[in-house]
């Protein structure tokens, strides 16, 4: 397989997606995430994940801007949070969230996490959004089996891609059956496993064979399942090693040691601990 840094997944729709993008989640709005992005699409990113919940849309905006490089390059995906869901309510938060951006379009607007009752709601506006024109795709995140079996019943338009925590340790095996059988996306968030990759005996002794480090070889074998990986980091020599995936190959047997490792195990919340829309 040969991938470059900008390969690209094709979305239900048509839209392509590149498969490398950079996670923006817990970069500080300001200095910290300018310099960030900056970093990122200097070593070649051009696909940025935020949500309006991290608070950093603006300065995202303003790095893309100083980069000089042409929107239509880029791939800016942002989140309707939980308490902006409702149909009013999420056109509203894209207004936000687009203006903030200094955009007057995303390549993908997704659902932050499932909402119990607001959930078709929430899908309308989306399915509005993208008759507009507004958002190139749309999509779900934290999205279970059961959430995504919802929502189709209402959708028109269904979800082109769903962002879960993905990583060695948490697989789910049934959601990427489901999402093949159903032509969505699979986007691994949390990919590094939050920098634990780096503790995981198996994934270490794969790195030393190749010469690479556990985050790349994490990377790689996502990128070679099909996933989308959206790796965070603010240091750019991470930023740039994260990127640096594309001169080495996974064996059959390495990937059969990863996939092994799958023990269902979260680092983040469950999607149903919300409580979203439930009493
Ligand atoms: P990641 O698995 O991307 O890990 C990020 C952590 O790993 C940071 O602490 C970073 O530190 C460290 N790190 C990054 N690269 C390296 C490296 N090469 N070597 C050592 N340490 C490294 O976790 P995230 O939770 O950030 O997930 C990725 C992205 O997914 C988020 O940023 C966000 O965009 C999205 N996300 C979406 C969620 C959702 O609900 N939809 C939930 C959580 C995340 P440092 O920055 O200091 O380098």
């Amino acid at each position: 397989m040969t991938f470059t840094i900008a390969s690209t997944t094709v979305l239900s729709n048509g839209v392509e997606m590149p498969l490398l993008g950079l996670g923006t989640y817990k970069a500080v709005e300001g200095a910290e995430v300018e310099q960030e992005v900056l970093a990122a699409l200097e070593a070649g990113y051009r696909s940025i994940d935020t949500a309006s919940m991290y608070g950093n849309e603006a300065g995202i905006g303003r790095a893309v801007r100083a980069s000089g490089i042409p929107r239509g390059e880029l791939f800016l995906a942002s989140k309707v949070w939980n308490d902006e869901q409702g149909y009013e309510e999420t056109l509203a938060a894209f207004e936000r969230s687009a203006e903030r951006m200094g955009t007057d379009y995303l390549d993908l607007y997704l659902v932050h996490w499932p909402h119990a009752v607001l959930y078709a709601e929430t899908w309308r506006a989306f399915e509005e959004l993208y008759r507009q024109g507004r958002v190139r795709a749309i999509g779900v995140s934290n999205f279970l089996v059961p959430h995504l079996e919802t929502l189709r019943a209402v959708a028109k338009i269904g979800p082109m891609v769903d962002q879960v925590e993905f990583h060695p340790r948490l697989q789910q095996p049934e959601l990427q059956a489901y999402c093949g059988e159903h032509g969505i996306v699979v986007e691994a968030w949390a990919p590094l496993m939050r920098g634990r990759v780096f503790e995981e005996p198996v994934i270490v002794s794969i790195a030393g064979h190749h010469g690479v480090s556990p985050a790349q070889v994490t990377l790689r074998w996502l990128l070679q399942k099909g996933l989308v990986a959206i790796p965070k980091s603010v240091r750019p020599d991470r930023i740039r090693a994260n990127a640096d995936v594309f001169s080495f190959e996974l064996s059959p047997e390495d990937v059969g040691r990863l996939d092994a490792m799958d023990t269902g195990e979260r680092l983040g919340r469950h999607p149903d601990s919300w409580g979203l829309g439930q009493r």
